[in-house]
């Protein structure tokens, strides 16, 4: 039995993750996510003829247009929403986007949710591109940990995937971020097949030179073109057996940890860990304790909701913190079994990865 005023849904798991997107905007063009350069649709568009398939009707790409920034929460009202959730159970933050670090001053908010207590972890997710000019900052403001994007160590690759010519600035981050003592710096990499896949082991190799902590991602339904295909995907199976059959791998202890989104695996000679992001061939709906809060100020329940739970009428209507935390009790009881990819019935989400945040 949840006690009173606890984020626990109806399917009895209790949520203590929250991402926070406090940008829909980004200065990268991900394929996979918010694509728009004549090489993402070249790609998408040869996979469609090729197979002979074409791209379904109904299924237009989402035109997007950033939110007007009186539609996005303030970093008061952010702070706020997260202090009510931390006092229902939440325990780790995730900042993201969009790419957080365009929105201005972003590391007074950081300095915000670092100072509240029962935040026992706050990280970032960031393409990386502005982190070395940001990362003293962000450290100063107790910042800990951070996820880059990587997707490709090949400067043309790199740009075909991201459409922007930015491979050096992203490893600058990263560098940065090791030499100022962020820890974990984890790497994640959507991998995408006929586009990707050939780099696993070379990023795996990166991140072993580098002492990062690699996490390798199947591609999900969340672009923006709504070209998502299934044999675009390299299922986390095949990911495993291409990493096991070059660098062998254990199996790390994740008993105490059901809710984690990576399967985990020791690199056998000791050279740290690479992680596997699997949610369309083996769905962790099951333990899943995510909550999202987009930066127009929507609470999701799933990465794959159908519905938004707008919580500006309660921000800026004079609402007190209890009515805010009953109606985050309210809106998570609702939460879904989990995501419907592969089955008939199911259908995107109406806006992208980059607006939901990742
Ligand atoms: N802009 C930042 C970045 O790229 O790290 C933060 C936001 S981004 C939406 C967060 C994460 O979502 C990234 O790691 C990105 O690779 C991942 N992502 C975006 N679209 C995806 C998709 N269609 N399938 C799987 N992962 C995706
Ligand atoms: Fe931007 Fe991140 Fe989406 Fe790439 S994955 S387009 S960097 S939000």
């Amino acid at each position: 039995m949840a006690m009173h005023g606890e984020l626990q849904d109806s399917h009895g798991r209790m949520m203590r993750d929250l991402r926070v997107s406090i940008t829909d905007r980004c200065n990268f063009r991900c394929l996979y996510c918010l694509p728009e350069t004549e090489e993402a649709a070249n790609f998408y568009r040869s996979k469609w003829d090729a197979l002979r398939n074409p791209h379904p009707a109904g299924l237009e790409p989402i035109k997007y247009e950033w939110k007007p920034k009186s539609h996005l929460l303030t970093y008061e009202e952010i702070g706020r929403v997260v202090r009510v959730a931390v006092g229902l159970g939440i325990e780790k933050v995730r900042v993201t986007g969009g790419e957080p670090l365009l929105r201005h001053g972003m590391e007074t908010l950081v300095a915000d949710l670092a100072s509240i207590p029962g935040v026992r972890d706050l990280a970032m997710t960031t393409n990386g591109f502005r982190f070395a000019q940001k990362a003293e900052a962000l450290r100063s403001a107790g910042l800990r940990r951070v996820s880059f994007s990587l997707d490709s160590l090949d400067r043309d690759n790199f740009r075909k995937m991201t459409g922007r010519d930015a491979l050096a600035d992203v490893l600058a981050g990263i560098a940065t971020a090791k030499r100022l003592g962020f820890a974990p710096v984890k790497v994640n990499a959507v991998v995408i097949r006929g586009l990707n896949d050939h780099e696993l082991e070379s990023l795996a190799d990166f991140a072993r030179r580098e002492g990062v902590v690699m996490r390798f991602i199947e591609f999900m339904p969340l672009d923006s073109s709504r070209a998502w295909m299934r044999d675009l995907v390299v299922p986390g199976r095949e990911i495993l057996a291409r990493l096991q059959a070059r660098f062998g791998l254990k199996p790390a202890d994740q008993s105490g940890q059901p809710s984690e989104t990576a399967r985990r695996w020791i690199f056998a000679d000791g050279g740290g860990e690479a992680g596997i992001i699997a949610p369309v061939t083996e769905p962790f709906c099951g333990h899943c304790n995510r909550l999202r809060l987009t930066a127009d100020g929507q609470l999701r329940t799933c990465l794959f909701s159908l519905e938004e739970h707008d919580l500006k009428p309660l921000l800026r209507g004079g609402a007190d913190d209890g009515a805010l935390a009953a109606r985050l009790v309210e809106v998570v009881r609702g939460k879904e079994a989990g995501h419907r990819i592969g089955q008939p019935d199911f259908v995107q989400p109406a806006r992208s990865m980059s607006c939901i945040g990742g």
